[in-house]
């Protein structure tokens, strides 16, 4: 059996705009999470960008209903929030389920029609696939980083990279 499963995504994308919204609307996926940090923006950006704002239009159009969900304790999820005009979730302690269990309620959401987008493999991938909800990948978007997420997640990515890409052709393989 795979190792690291825990760890592997269900979905692999560049960034959010490359993300498939056909395949999820097959897979019955109603409900977004996404991380902002190197996902939405660049680390710590307080602007969204045209384009983010546009495709989230386009996403809520074709009838997904999402929100954000951050580890930031600040206010840097609602201004973020704000921008998008969607409900938001801080302090979410990703990958444990405090944050997770906040998002199901705040949108009302069944964890099987839920998926989590994010750019990191120990808290959006592992949070999200404790709580059993669909997970996705994006790249990060820029080098600059949270310290501990630069010296300590990033590094046993490195470390387990090759595993994850494995397990995840093996996963697309066996679909
Ligand atoms: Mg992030």
């Amino acid at each position: 059996m795979f190792k690291y499963q825990c760890l592997t995504p269900d979905y692999m994308y560049d960034d959010i705009f490359a993300i498939d919204l056909q395949v999820l609307k097959q897979q019955k996926i109603v409900y977004l999470l996404f991380d902002i940090d190197n996902t939405l923006t660049e680390w710590n950006a307080p602007e969204v960008s045209g384009r983010t704002k546009e495709w989230f239009n386009k996403v809520r159009q074709q009838g997904f209903i999402c929100c954000l969900i951050s580890n930031n304790k600040g206010n840097r999820a609602k201004t973020v929030a704000a921008q998008l005009n969607i409900g938001y979730i801080s302090d979410a302690a990703k990958p444990f389920s405090r944050g997770f269990i906040k998002a199901f309620k705040l949108l009302n959401a069944m964890p099987k029609q839920t998926a989590i987008i994010g750019d990191q493999l120990f808290t959006d991938i592992w949070g999200g696939n404790r709580q059993g909800i669909t997970t996705i990948l994006v790249k990060q978007i820029g080098p600059k980083e949270h310290w501990g997420t630069r010296n300590i997640f990033r590094r046993g990515e490195r470390l387990i990279s090759k595993k994850i890409d494995t397990n995840y052709r093996e996963k697309k393989g066996s679909v």
